[in-house]
């Protein structure tokens, strides 16, 4: 069985660009790229998600077409379900709705929670991608219920105060779940 590994953690924390830099040193780790039916961001990379209408996501539902999915804030984000990659490991930068989805279907997924340093600064991050500010006071109070659900779900809690030693520790507990799992360092 492929290993699953979930990277959630509530918005501010810092997830988008801690699996970047994930993938981008562990070449056996692979993304998942997820589909929204939110609005793109000013600056967003085209390849951030799957942008796309209501209407096709809920045909993608109703085909069974999702691993896991969620209303977050008024719009849709789902994992579509994947195809296996020989020899990868799959990652999922998902909020912890789909994470506790996501474990109820694959117990032995590893589920990262990442935390932020302190809730200044999760809310200074938040304000610094442009979101308006009743975009950001929901997503501090979204954070704010995710926090204990999270704890609770996770394998592992990492405090993301420093980039680099966050991805350090992270690499090292992907390296033990693969270990363990019987599978060789990528
Ligand atoms: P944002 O709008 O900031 O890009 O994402 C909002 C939240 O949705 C973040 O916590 C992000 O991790 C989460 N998210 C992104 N893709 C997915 C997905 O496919 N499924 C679920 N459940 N959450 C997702």
């Amino acid at each position: 069985m492929p290993l699953i590994f979930i990277v959630s953690g509530p918005g501010g924390v810092g997830k988008g660009t801690i699996v970047r830099d994930l993938v981008q040193r562990d070449p056996v780790l692979w993304l998942s790229r997820s589909w929204t039916t939110r609005a793109q961001r000013p600056g967003e990379p085209d390849d951030a998600y799957s942008f796309t209408s209501r209407q096709a996501f809920e045909e993608r539902i109703e085909s069974g077409g999702f691993l896991e999915w969620t209303e977050f804030l008024g719009n849709y984000y789902g994992t579509p379900t994947p195809e296996p990659v020989p020899g990868r490991n799959t990652v999922l930068e998902i909020e912890v709705d789909g994470a506790r989805q996501v474990k109820a279907l694959h117990p032995e997924a590893v589920l990262i929670f990442v935390l932020p340093p302190s809730r200044d600064e999760q809310a200074r991050r938040l304000r610094g991608r442009g979101d308006p500010d009743d975009k950001v006071d929901q997503r501090v109070r979204k954070a704010e219920e995710e926090e204990p659900i999270g704890r609770a779900l996770a394998d592992h809690v990492v405090v993301n105060d420093d980039l680099e030693r966050t991805i350090s520790e992270m690499l090292q507990i992907i390296e033990r779940h693969r270990r363990r799992a019987g599978q060789a360092a990528g």
